[in-house]
């Protein structure tokens, strides 16, 4: 079974949670003893112990205020062990939960009725229970040994003391404390491990990774942690949309485009599958503008989005990865295919009659092309840069033209700026 988290092996927050639990522990130890003894000086609570008959009741109180404070002293000791190493081992934890449950039961030897030792499994169920939620399975069961060794000690001193009638009936007490803690301890450490899994979904949300739902058809048993995992199911599909979504023109972010790319590679390496993309960026953008303005110049790229979206296959992954550039990721796609996309994609635009512009101006774009294998070496970077070195041929070239990169294109000829002769390009 694993631990909670804050727990796994990790000293520092084992440390960070004993720092904070140090002023409850002390909290408690005083009150509990204050009014011990105060209840017992009342003649609220019967004076009648072990260690009262063993030294007296007023030694007994004295003892008892000792154990008090020698707890007292070492919880402040680990305190500041801690404060300097903010690290806390096994051991020192150990030490802390271990002592927690001697003094517990030291208070019922000395001030406590032996009829009354129910009493220091109530307390022991609170330890347990905590301890479970903050230190994980491990820590509880060593607890519980504790709790087990401490309890069989009073009862046998107890019971040689003759002041217990049925030591039998005080062993039947204990074991259905043990089954009560068990089952609980159980039922927190199985929410722990789905709470969880919850935090890395929304982890993982964080990160734009919306892949996975919260399987809410393996609760057996639903509960608030259920209601949770689904109210994250009814966000998810919202949230995939927003933060993976350029809302303008309606195709995907650049982030999208990145998740989704990742999503089609892995795909098209286990398939072996060549996968092409292709950068595309609209002609004379700059001009739509200064003829109709920039929110003209918006409402263009809405429909552009649309265009190619409506163009492109089911499969391929469209975005929106500059002002008026976009990008296709095609997967299952060779160059001879790639080519084919990218001429349905111009044909789209040429015969469209753009609501935006009212019909007075058409829109071109260029294209550039690029193929390879989805299992070459960091092909999403090679096939970008090579799309956009073709789409920067195919706009030397004279725009409103598809261009595929083959080995040797040099649209950055830094000597005359002139292209390479074997370009193959789609009018
Ligand atoms: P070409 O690509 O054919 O070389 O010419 P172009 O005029 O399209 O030039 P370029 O691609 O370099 O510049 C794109 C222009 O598009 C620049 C900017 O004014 C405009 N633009 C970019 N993003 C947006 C946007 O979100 N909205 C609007 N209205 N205009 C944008
Ligand atoms: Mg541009
Ligand atoms: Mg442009």
């Amino acid at each position: 079974m694993t631990e909670p988290t804050h727990a796994t092996g990790d000293a520092a927050a084992r440390a960070e949670i004993l720092i904070w639990q140090r002023g409850y522990r002390i909290g408690l130890a005083v009150a509990v003893a204050g009014s011990a003894l105060l209840l017992r000086a009342l003649h609220v609570v019967s004076a009648d112990s072990v260690g009262a008959r063993r030294f007296g009741v007023t030694e007994a109180a004295l003892w008892f205020a000792a154990v008090t404070a020698a707890y007292i002293l070492l919880t402040t000791a680990i305190y500041w062990h801690l404060q300097r190493r903010r690290a806390a081992s096994r051991a020192v934890l150990w030490t802390q939960l271990v002592t927690d449950v001697f003094v517990v039961h030291a208070c019922a030897l000395l001030l406590t009725p032996p009829g009354q030792y129910d009493r220091t499994l109530i307390l022991s169920m609170f330890l347990v229970q905590f301890t479970q939620l903050y230190f994980g399975w491990r820590a509880t069961l060593m607890e519980l040994g504790a709790v087990a060794i401490s309890y069989t000690t009073i009862v046998t001193l107890a019971n040689s003391a003759h002041m217990i009638g049925a030591p039998s009936e005080q062993l039947w007490t204990f074991a259905l404390f043990c089954l009560g803690s068990l089952a609980y301890a159980w039922l927190l450490g199985h929410q722990g491990v789905r709470m969880r899994h919850l935090t890395e979904l929304f982890e993982k949300a964080r990160e734009g990774d919306f892949g996975e739902p919260y399987e809410d058809g393996r609760d057996r048993f639903p509960d608030y942690i259920t209601q949770i995992g689904r109210a994250y199911n009814n966000l998810r599909g919202h949230l995939e949309t927003i933060i993976l979504t350029d809302p303008l023109s309606g195709c995907f972010n650049r982030r999208g485009f990145e998740q989704m790319t990742n999503r089609e590679i892995s795909r098209g390496i286990r398939a072996k599958w060549r996968v092409a993309m292709l950068a595309l960026d609209v002609d004379h953008f700059k001009q739509i503008n200064d003829d109709f303005g920039h929110l003209t110049g918006d409402e263009a790229i809405k429909e552009i989005g649309a265009v190619i979206r409506e163009t492109a296959r089911a499969g391929d992954v469209v975005a929106r990865t500059g002002g008026e550039e976009f990008s296709v990721l095609a997967p299952d796609t060779d160059e001879e295919g790639a080519m084919h996309l990218a001429g349905r994609i111009m044909h789209a635009f040429r015969t469209r009659s753009f609501v935006s512009l009212r019909g007075q101006l058409a829109i071109t774009i260029s294209i550039g092309v690029a193929s390879d294998d989805a299992w070459m070496d960091d092909v999403v970077r090679v096939l970008t840069a090579r799309a956009d070195e073709a789409l920067y041929a195919a706009k030397r070239s004279g725009r409103d033209q598809a261009v595929l990169w083959k080995t040797g294109l040099r649209a950055f000829d830094a000597s005359g700026g002139r292209l390479s002769r074997e370009i193959e390009r789609l009018p």
